[in-house]
């Protein structure tokens, strides 16, 4: 990560402790240090069962350890702390209750946009948790899990800006990641837009804070982040541009380990988990509450 990076997490949670005149971001949570990993949460109160050794679950008791993709630089949802280097959000709280049901470590590794579903059919990955819409093209090549959140589709632009919706983005320089939906939706819904496509979203950050591009387009929980972040950006006001349910990546075709991911999903959003890490990642920013999605995966993509 490099130094320009690090102050700008440095800053959020600077931002995050105004806002609260609190321990920052999530901070409260006990966590141990080390690269990403942590230990089993103290949520879990019955001792993980234990898979038959042919199951992608029985293998991962095997080797103590599940290795998921989240992002690095999308907070409130995947972001590296800068002062303790743990990786933390939404979809971490997701991954540490997959870890926990299985009785094994979660293991995070950075999976940008463009990265997720080439790190579940090579292998890098045995889970994706980044943001990932669930959509036909997707599905036709991973597995998704029935989905844990439903984000929707904004533009971010510096406060005053003169973009009143995706009408005025004609020639625009507009950033969105690489291997995200937005680079389709853009093309076709502001097809005389600049696209700026990059790697990662704090890339797309520091072009609109810098005025390399005049807005950013992505999910509104990514650009809330960057709100929370810098407050000289805003959201666009009008229609959402899409609705973008969020599934967990895993190989194509494992069905058993969908089911079960499936089943540690249901758990956690019946038993006041789901609700928790809502409260603690988004809530307390945006005063708003939600529900966990009752959506299936087929109610998203019949034919998966
Ligand atoms: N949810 C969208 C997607 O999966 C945008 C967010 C992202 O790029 O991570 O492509």
């Amino acid at each position: 990560m490099g130094q320009q990076r690090t102050r700008r997490w440095a800053a959020a949670l600077a931002a995050c402790s105004i806002a609260l005149g609190v321990a920052a971001c999530g901070d409260e949570e006990e966590e141990a240090p080390g690269a990403g990993a942590s230990t089993p949460a103290a949520t879990s109160t019955t001792p993980p069962e234990k898979f038959a050794a042919d199951t992608t679950m029985g293998k991962l008791q095997k080797k103590g350890e599940i290795t998921i993709g989240v992002k690095y630089d999308v907070p409130p949802f995947g972001f590296k702390n800068p002062s303790t280097g743990d990786i933390e959000g939404f979809d971490i709280d997701f991954g540490k209750a997959v870890a926990d049901a299985l009785g094994v470590k979660p293991k995070y590794i950075e999976a940008i946009s463009d990265n997720r579903i080439p790190f579940i059919t090579d292998g890098t990955a045995d889970l994706i948790l980044s943001t990932m819409t669930i959509n036909e093209e997707r599905v036709k090549e991973i597995n998704f899990t029935d989905p844990y959140f439903i984000a929707k589709g904004r533009i971010l632009q510096k406060k005053g800006g003169d973009i009143g919706g995706v009408e005025d983005l004609a020639g625009k320089r507009v950033c969105t990641a690489l291997g995200s939906t937005y680079e389709e939706t853009l093309k076709k819904e502001a097809p005389k837009a600049k696209l700026r496509l990059v790697d990662s979203y704090s890339e797309c950050l520091e072009l609109v804070q810098n005025g390399g591009v005049d807005a950013v387009s992505t999910d509104d929980v990514i650009l809330t982040g960057m709100i929370i972040q810098d407050d000289s950006l805003e959201l666009v006001e009008g229609e959402e541009l899409t609705t973008e349910p969020y599934g967990g990546g895993l190989k194509k075709g494992d069905t058993e380990f969908t089911e079960f991911l499936n089943g540690v999903l249901e758990k956690y959003e019946s038993d006041g988990r789901w609700k928790a890490a809502y409260q603690k990642w988004l809530g307390q920013y945006t005063g708003e509450k939600a529900e966990p999605p009752t959506q299936t995966l087929e109610d998203v993509v019949p034919a998966a």
